[in-house]
């Protein structure tokens, strides 16, 4: 009974949000007909091949295969669990949460989740009132000094903390009790847990935000002048707050950039740095905190345009950061620029001793990821004798061949040719000759070569979503959906493989798998039955066929590194014979034609 009002809420959240309309408000769309088109927000793309079909309320990208309904868009977007999601779309239709039995956990969390935002916008606000008190003067000169002005400080809710006790007392007064306190980060616990103090005294408190206006945490700036003691100090990671995934400074960037036309955001490493480059005006500026950009940053950065200008520190900690966040970023669809300023200068030192336009020189004059790469590459090369220069030439061959278009590779032959001392010529044929192996029926290195060359076209998105595609047909035990014995295939998702090889069914995956596993799989249960069931089984079909080519591939791989050849023509006639039907544009795009 239960469950049922559950979904039958899920169902009310799902009629009450237009995916039109939820679009919108993200991206600007055309009408063509009875559909709605755009630029893909999950890759990056000059001509609209994003389309949404206003009646069916779905979503299908030809450009990288994504595709969805209003949850899984809100998903990706926001980067939400299916649950937040859903949650979010229930917020704006002012449809309440039923407590069902299925989603009290989750319910819980959530509760848990708000009271450590509501204890760390009470510590903030504390810290903020503290700083201004005249006993902190030395805090506050400390922060005139660094440049950072009272508007600053209010804009990004500077404070400090001036005693052990007094923000355990202030929390306490409002009914925070130690343990959330403790949960939040705000205070260190005695190893009996008896006594609680605060983790940021004697520090100024830099706020740290998420993207919806959350206070998540804390970075410390100590006012002791003792080498001993760390000069800064974030909060310990919690439920709310993890280091790799902060952006310091989006909650500013956001209110400043709200009615100006960004198309990207600019990366600094350091929340001084972030500070400054507001304060000159660059509004599109959020900061990583000294570390490499991950996934989930790059999904919030997608969300303010397609470029990222990368402006982190030039010390080799920065550089080989800055060479991780481009690949990680690039790979999320991104377009990233790196701007590289003079004699290893942060932003707050560079703007303070150039100014503003010379810093927007710097971005003007920022170079494209690859040309970073390439530069990177020639720096760290011994390029005095044979043996260096040869090394380098390997290495940015290796970049090159995967640049997918010649012109873009012809750009750089000269620079390449001139740093060797050699024929731009000589360059080019290197790179050819890798980019076109000999033609030796099915040595181990040319299939090998080939293999990897389709697997760098291939999308590992559109991956992960046929594997989706095909556990969701197994799971909701669609009549289409047959496993297919001396045709398995293998998941590169680990618990969808566990699904498939124990042939788990929807009302067993809550016994067999565990919170953390059926966390990750939400969006699983979020089933698009706005296809016809023909649709959805050609659908599956597509995916599971892809799938199985690429298994034949990976085990034919195998068996000529094992010398089998027999397998290997077995494995390449079955390869041959199978063919993708891929749908066509326009069918997809106009619906079912039988309707
Ligand atoms: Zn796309």
């Amino acid at each position: 009974m239960q469950n049922k009002s559950f979904t039958e809420f899920v169902d009310s959240v799902r009629n009450a949000s237009n995916l039109v309309d939820i679009a919108r408000s993200y991206l600007p769309l055309r009408q063509k007909g009875k559909n709605f088109w755009a630029c893909c927000p999950f890759h990056s793309e000059n001509t609209a091949s994003f389309v949404i079909n206003g009646e069916k309320q779905f979503y299908h990208c030809f450009g990288c295969g994504e595709s969805g309904n209003v949850f899984t868009f809100v998903m990706k977007m926001e980067n939400l669990s299916w649950y937040d999601a859903m949650a979010m779309l229930a917020k704006k239709a002012n449809l309440e949460i039923p407590h069902t039995e299925d989603n009290q956990e989750w319910l819980k969390m959530r509760q848990k989740r708000d009271r450590l935002y509501q204890a760390l916008m009470l510590a903030r606000d504390f810290y903020c009132r503290n700083l201004f008190l005249p006993q902190n003067q030395k805090a506050l000169d400390y922060l005139h000094q660094r440049g950072i002005d009272d508007d600053l400080i209010k804009k990004f809710h500077i404070g400090y903390s001036d005693s052990w006790q007094g923000v355990v007392d202030e929390l306490k007064q409002h009914g925070i009790s130690y343990e959330t306190m403790y949960a939040a980060g705000i205070v260190t616990k005695s190893d009996d847990g008896k006594r609680v103090w605060d983790a940021q005294f004697e520090r100024v408190t830099f706020s740290i935000h998420d993207v919806y206006g959350n206070c998540i945490g804390f970075t410390g700036r100590t006012m002791k002048k003792d080498d001993n003691i760390a000069k800064y100090k974030n909060t310990a990671e919690t439920l709310v707050f993890n280091k790799s995934n902060i952006v310091y400074g989006v909650d500013v960037m956001k209110e400043l950039s709200r009615n100006r036309h960004t198309n990207g955001l600019i990366v600094v490493e350091g929340n001084v740095d972030e500070i400054a480059m507001i304060k000159h005006g660059f509004v599109n500026t959020v900061a990583c905190m000294g570390t490499a950009l991950t996934k989930f940053h790059a999904g919030i950065m997608k969300r303010f345009g397609e470029n990222v200008y990368l402006c982190l520190d030039g010390d080799s900690a920065g550089q080989k950061a800055t060479l991780k966040s481009i690949d990680t970023l690039q790979d999320a669809g991104l377009m990233v620029k790196v701007i590289v300023l003079p004699d290893g200068q942060d932003p707050d030192e560079f703007l303070s001793t150039h100014g503003t336009e010379a810093m927007q020189k710097m971005i003007d004059n920022s170079v494209g990821g690859l040309e970073f790469k390439l530069n990177y590459i020639k720096q760290q090369s011994d390029l005095k004798d044979k043996v260096g220069k040869t090394a380098y030439l390997n290495r940015v061959v290796e970049l090159l061949i995967n640049v997918p278009n010649p012109a873009e590779r012809e750009l750089y032959l000269k620079d390449i040719a001139d740093t060797l001392g050699i024929e731009k010529e000589v360059v080019r044929n290197t790179i050819n000759l890798r980019l076109q192996p000999e033609e030796k029926e099915n040595t181990i290195s040319s299939v090998i070569k080939s293999h990897n060359n389709t697997k760098i076209l291939n999308n590992n998105n559109i991956n992960h979503e046929r594997e989706e595609k095909v556990i969701r047909g197994f799971l909701y035990e669609q009549p289409y959906a047959k496993f297919d014995p001396g045709n398995e295939i293998t998941f590169n998702n680990p618990i969808f493989q566990k699904i498939y090889s124990q042939h788990l069914k929807l009302n067993e995956i809550d016994d067999k798998l565990d919170e953390k596993e059926l966390q990750e799989i939400a969006a699983l249960r979020d089933f698009n039955q706005e296809l016809t069931i023909e649709e959805q089984e050609k659908e599956w079909r597509d995916c599971y066929h892809g799938l199985l080519i690429e298994d034949w591939t990976r085990k034919k791989i195998l068996a000529i590194k094992n010398g089998d050849m027999n397998e290997v023509n077995r494995l390449s006639l079955l390869i041959k014979g199978k063919k993708i039907i891929k749908r066509s544009t326009e069918e997809y795009a106009n619906g079912n034609k039988t309707n």
